[in-house]
């Protein structure tokens, strides 16, 4: 009997299908120890909504206390007498099998709903769209209601984070140019799941920002290595590699090989990837095989020549939506023994313990001004004209504007990393390149997801060892983009194809 297509199977799948055929045909015995991150989620995500429906002011059926069969039964039941809204429930058809949080009636039938503890969509405020992992789940919910002759319209919903019901509606159109609709994705990941459960479609393991938070993490990376997989080389990911694997099969394969081979006229003969795309992934197969392996320029680079430097890392926890802690190391005349580790610390969750942390962040960088600013990534400025929009009485939206000038504010990752930078890396995270660089973390398992973690049980718990555990790993983090940044200074640039 084959494993029946579950929400949570196709939730996985649009993030990796891999994870479904180790999910389904894996030795247990090769899954790492559940992630604390993960479990947080779990919990979180189970307790925003109990919440919920703890404080639902119309009437329901209740139908969480129940299993299995007994559940199905109950909710089948429950729809045959028109019960307005069922928690709960479950419906299966056809070998698809779902647990919708919500069952609502609407017309003749039912829409399902998920309780869900995120923004019930993604993108900026302005253009954002619905999640695929989340309309792939209310996607099988709605199936079966059709499939059952039970569904009261190709529509679902969410209830999210904010309190809001954000439509899911499966007919419409991304947009004018755009034809393809919710259903089209929904169909696209069913019928791969499918074929990952009939055994007719095989998975190879991809190597990406995904995998972080993955139980089948060491499985993979061995496995990764052990087949030399093409996605091992930076940015290249799981979609290239499928492309180029009738042709390549191995980084060492594709750094022997002269890349001029695979060109056809102006294109090359992988659909979607260019000549100067092929020419930089092929240098990084190069740099990735080569024995005495160095870090280079692409370009040459400036950076601000500023007395005085910061280095600036901030942690967020997404499930409380608040900016918890602002961390600088502080550094003078290019001297690191004259480095200061600088912060503000949230003293609660509140909003106001949030606004002060934020003005104390702006004091700290306006005393050290005139300074060169150094972050890793956009989310630093994003997450500061947020604050400002929350704060506005802390600041102007020009001042955060002008604290993040690129004259004195340096995006590394964005502005020097990504543009003008190869590394004998799989990735070009901070944490890969500080510790290619020799650099190491004080916490034995540093990661930001991890301080989220360790945030949330100083929370509960008020323990001051865990508080200093998430500042050791906030300076570490800033130090990190130091070691980075001094090293800038001793790359050499070497242009594209001459690596
Ligand atoms: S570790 Fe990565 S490749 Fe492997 S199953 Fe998980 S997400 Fe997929």
């Amino acid at each position: 009997m084959t494993a029946p297509i579950t929400a949570a199977m196709l939730y996985d799948l649009v993030g990796c299908p891999h994870r479904v055929t180790m999910d389904l045909f894996a030795e247990p015995a090769q899954r790492d120890e559940p992630n604390a991150f993960v479990e947080l989620l779990w919990e979180r995500g189970s307790l925003y909504e109990r919440e919920v429906i703890a404080g639902l002011k119309t009437p329901f059926t209740d139908l969480s206390p129940f299993a299995a069969e007994e559940k199905e039964r109950l909710t089948l039941e429950a729809m045959g007498r028109g019960d307005a809204l069922i928690y709960g429930g479950r419906i299966q058809a056809d070998g698809l099998l779902g647990d919708p949080d919500l069952l609502r009636k609407e017309g003749a039938g039912y829409i399902a709903g998920d309780i869900k503890s995120g923004a019930g969509e993604e993108g900026p405020e302005d253009d954002s769209k619905p999640k695929i992992r989340y309309a792939v789940q209310l996607g099988l919910y709605t199936d079966i209601l059709e499939r059952k002759g039970l569904s009261g319209a190709r529509r679902a919903f969410v209830w999210d984070i904010h309190g809001d019901e954000v439509s899911y509606d499966f007919q419409e159109p991304y947009g004018k140019r755009d034809q393809r609709t919710l259903w089209d994705d929904y169909q696209e990941a069913l019928a791969e799941a499918e074929a990952i459960v009939a055994g007719r479609q095989q998975t190879l393991p991809a190597y990406g920002a995904v995998c972080k938070l993955c139980h089948w993490y060491s499985a993979c990376v061995k496995s990764l290595k052990e087949a030399g997989d093409l996605t091992m080389i930076p940015e290249l990911g799981r979609s290239r590699r499928d492309t180029m694997y009738g042709a390549v099969r191995s980084v060492a394969q594709f750094a022997a090989a002269d890349p001029a081979t695979f060109l056809a006229g102006k294109k090359t003969v992988f659909p979607g990837i260019g000549p100067d795309t092929l020419q930089k992934f092929h240098d990084r197969a190069k740099l990735l095989t080569a024995d005495d392996a160095r870090p280079f320029l692409r370009s040459p680079i400036h950076l601000p020549d500023f007395e005085r430097e910061l280095f600036f890392d901030i942690e967020v926890d997404p499930m409380r939506d608040v900016c918890y802690l602002h961390g600088f190391v502080d550094r003078r005349g290019r001297v690191n023994g004259s480095e200061q580790f600088v912060f503000a610390f949230v003293d609660d969750i509140a909003p106001e313990s949030e606004r002060q942390a934020f003005a104390r962040a702006l004091d700290l960088i306006r005393e050290r001004q005139p300074c060169a600013i150094y972050y890793y990534s956009k989310y630093e400025r994003t997450i500061y004209r947020k604050l400002q929009q929350k704060y506005p009485d802390v600041c102007s939206a020009q001042d955060i504007e002008d604290l993040f000038d690129p004259a004195h504010a340096i995006d590394l990752y964005n502005d020097v990393v990504k543009k003008a930078t190869e590394w004998p890396t799989w990735d070009f995270s901070i944490k890969t390149l500080a510790k290619y660089l020799g650099f190491s973390w004080r916490d034995t398992h540093p990661s930001g997801a991890a301080s989220i973690e360790w945030f949330h049980r100083w929370v509960a718990t008020g323990d001051p060892a865990i508080r200093q555990r998430v500042l050791d790993y906030n300076e570490d983090d800033c130090r990190a983009t130091r070691v980075l940044r001094d090293a800038l200074d001793d790359l050499t640039v070497i242009p594209r194809g001459a690596a």
